[in-house]
């Protein structure tokens, strides 16, 4: 049975313990799923977050190497001794009653305005998107949310999308990827009808992570169309991107001037406080307790980003309950350590070239060549000195990654960039920001 080759496919690329205690425990559906949608079923909310988490995409992609479809994969909840179908006081529902076949658009329940903390860093964004989802089509359309990953973006969409379906409006929340997957789909087969009718009928379209759109000429075609019909019929649109559209690279000029009709918001990282107050939040709804002194210390030590944090929560909750036992601020620090070290053992010079190169405006191989000029030796030097932190290379082996003779270039670019950093508050702040980049593109 497919789902379980894929689950098989699964267990060879990742730790025998995690299969054991997650991947183990998830059912297949092989009937309710189809190309472009696989379905499992996990025994608890924290499982089926975990799995999603940290191996949805694992998953999508093993299924795309056996089926040539990347499907979404959807985690629902079942308990094993219960046979019921549906999936109500589950993590998933399915949405868009009049069209039950339309899997495509799911929403997360618990993904909605009251459960969104709110600080400082996302109160315009929330604002926005409460507006909007209170008067859809009437105030900012589209509404454009862009900000980095894990700082609640597909939260605040799925929040909409919540809100106006309990009010009996048409709502389809789709991330691009789909989108793009299910326009091929359809143009391959000759059921584009079915696409756009299915597309251009609803009151609310949501679409995430715009950013994939990035030349993809003949997406972009079909969405820019699909805009048309959606704005001009007062229907609203909300994306979301990790970039602002101006940043993004490939995207035809006359969509991007659509994307800035409406209302561009940013979400920036969380303060200490809005962290805290995530964690505090998570823990309740979760139903986990966790000490002030581990609350602060998960949010003091982690990075901004939110689903990293939920998966330290899951992790204690998981262990705690394992081995039957409270969690201590010991054991806090052993899983943080461990999640921060996983993390950098993940990240490879490439992935530090690719960020900086595109930040920076060179190219990926010029940053590799011998090549003297100013802007291509500083993007070198930058990436040096971020592989030296964010990775467990030696100055020899960095060396060796660029062809250099020994480690005296390599020690010569830490000691600049050192200097640099201790002198232009501007440039610190860009290492930071580009630092905070690679670490959240590789956990992505
Ligand atoms: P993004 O789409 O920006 O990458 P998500 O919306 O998927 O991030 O958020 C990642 C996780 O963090 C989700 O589980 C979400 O519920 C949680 N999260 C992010 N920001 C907040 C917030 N302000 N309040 C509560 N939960 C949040
Ligand atoms: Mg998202």
């Amino acid at each position: 049975m497919l789902g379980q080759q894929i689950l098989e496919l699964l267990k060879q690329e990742i730790p025998q313990i995690e299969y054991d205690r997650y991947i183990k425990q998830l059912r297949y559906d092989e009937e309710a799923s189809r190309s472009d949608i696989a379905i499992f079923y996990a025994p608890n909310p924290l499982i089926a977050r975990w799995v999603k988490t940290r191996y949805g995409e694992k998953i999508s992609h093993l299924f795309e190497i056996k089926t040539g479809v990347k499907p979404q994969v959807v985690v629902e909840i079942k308990s094993p001794k219960k046979k019921s179908v549906t999936s109500k006081g589950g993590e998933l529902s399915e949405i868009g009653t009049s069209k039950p076949s339309s899997k495509s658009t799911i929403l997360n329940p618990s993904y909605t305005f009251e459960s969104f903390v709110v600080g400082s860093s996302n109160q315009f964004a929330y604002t926005a998107a409460q507006r909007v989802a209170e008067k859809p089509g009437e105030l900012y359309n589209p509404l454009f949310i862009y900000g980095g990953a894990g700082l609640g973006k597909t939260h605040l969409l799925h929040a909409i999308g919540n809100f106006n379906l309990a009010r009996g409006r048409q709502v389809i929340f789709t991330s691009l990827e789909q989108f793009m997957n299910q326009f091929t789909h359809h143009l391959r087969n000759h059921t584009m009808d079915r696409f756009r009718d299915k597309y251009r009928s609803c009151d609310i379209l949501l679409l995430d992570d715009i950013q994939f759109l990035s030349r993809k000429e003949e997406t972009q075609k079909e969405l820019f169309h699909t805009f048309n019909e959606l704005h001009g019929a007062g229907k609203q649109i909300v994306m979301t991107s990790d970039q602002h559209p101006k940043k993004i690279a490939g995207l035809e000029e006359r969509l991007r001037s659509r994307f800035e009709w409406g209302l561009i918001v940013d979400i920036q990282p969380p303060e200490l406080e809005t962290k805290i107050a995530i964690i505090k939040k998570k823990c309740e709804l979760n139903g986990i307790h966790l000490d002030n002194d581990i609350v602060n210390y998960i949010a003091a030590n982690m990075g901004n980003n939110i689903r990293e944090i939920e998966g330290i929560i899951i992790q204690l909750n998981a262990f705690a309950n394992m081995m039957n036992q409270n969690i201590t601020l010991d054991f806090a620090k052993n899983v943080v350590k461990n999640q921060l070290k996983e993390r950098s053992e993940n990240i490879t010079i490439d992935d530090i070239v690719k960020v900086v190169s595109k930040e920076l405006n060179v190219k990926p191989s010029e940053i590799k060549s011998k090549s003297r000029s100013k802007n291509i030796v500083a993007a070198r030097r930058i990436v040096i000195y971020l592989a030296r932190s964010l990775t467990p290379n030696s100055m020899p082996s960095l060396a060796q990654y660029f062809g250099m003779k020994d480690h005296t270039a390599v020690s010569h670019a830490m000691k600049k960039i050192n200097e640099m950093i201790d002198s232009d508050e501007t440039f610190k702040a860009k290492i930071e920001e580009l630092s905070h980049k690679i670490t959240s593109a590789t956990n992505e």
